[in-house]
C-alpha cells in the first residue's frame, strides 16, 4: 500500500473535493506525528501504523491509510486527547470506500458544520441559545437587528464565525426604524 502511494496520487489528483489536497511527504510526516500525539491511549487506531494521505484544509480532517489497506478519516483536535474516542475517526475498509463516502457527503451537502465553542452541529440546525458563537441561530436566523420583526433572514458567515469564535451574520434589516416596533 505504501509503495503504491505515488500511483494513488496520480489516480486521485483531487480525490474528494476542492478543499482536499493530497499530501507531500513532509506534510504527511507532520500529520502522522500530530495523530500519534493526539490519539487517546486506548484509541482504536493505536496499534497500527498510519500514513497520512490527504488533508481537508477547511475542516481539518485527514485521511490516513494503514498498511493493510484500511483507511481512517480523522478530525484532528490539536489536543492530547484522553477519552477513548478522541479524536473522532471513522474507519473504512479501503481507500475507495472512504473517498466515495466523502464525495457523497460533499454532494449531498451533509458535511457537518460545527460551532467551535459549544460543538452544536449547525448543519443540523442545532444551536445553543446561551452560546456567543452560535449567536441565536444555526446557519440562518431571523434579523438580529430588529429581533425578526422585518422578516429578513440572515445567513451565517461560517468561516468568520469559526475563526473568531463569535457569531457573524450576513444580511440587512428591512425595517426603516429597527428599534421601534411596527
Ligand atoms: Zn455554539
Ligand atoms: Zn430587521
Amino acid at each position: 500500500m505504501f509503495g503504491s502511494r505515488r500511483k494513488l496520487r496520480r489516480k486521485h489528483p483531487h480525490p474528494v473535493g476542492p478543499d482536499w489536497c493530497i499530501l507531500g511527504w513532509l506534510a504527511s510526516l507532520r500529520l502522522e506525528h500530530a495523530l500519534r500525539r493526539q490519539m487517546a491511549p486506548d484509541h482504536w487506531m493505536r496499534g497500527k501504523s498510519w500514513s497520512a494521505f490527504a488533508h481537508d484544509t477547511k475542516q481539518d480532517a485527514v485521511l490516513y491509510l494503514a498498511a493493510d489497506g484500511e483507511a481512517a478519516l480523522v478530525h484532528l483536535t490539536w489536543m492530547r486527547e484522553r477519552t477513548k474516542d478522541c479524536p473522532s475517526a471513522t474507519s473504512f475498509k479501503t481507500l475507495d470506500d472512504a473517498l466515495h463516502d466523502i464525495a457523497d457527503a460533499i454532494e449531498s451537502g451533509s458535511n457537518p458544520i460545527y460551532c467551535p465553542v459549544c460543538k452544536s452541529d449547525w448543519s443540523l440546525d442545532e444551536f445553543d441559545p446561551g452560546c456567543f458563537c452560535c449567536g441565536g441561530g444555526a446557519l440562518v436566523r431571523d434579523c438580529p437587528v430588529c429581533d425578526g420583526r422585518c422578516g429578513a433572514e440572515f445567513r451565517r458567515a461560517i468561516l468568520d464565525s469559526q475563526d473568531s469564535g463569535e457569531a457573524h451574520w450576513n444580511g440587512s434589516c428591512l425595517s426603516k426604524d429597527p428599534f421601534v416596533p411596527n
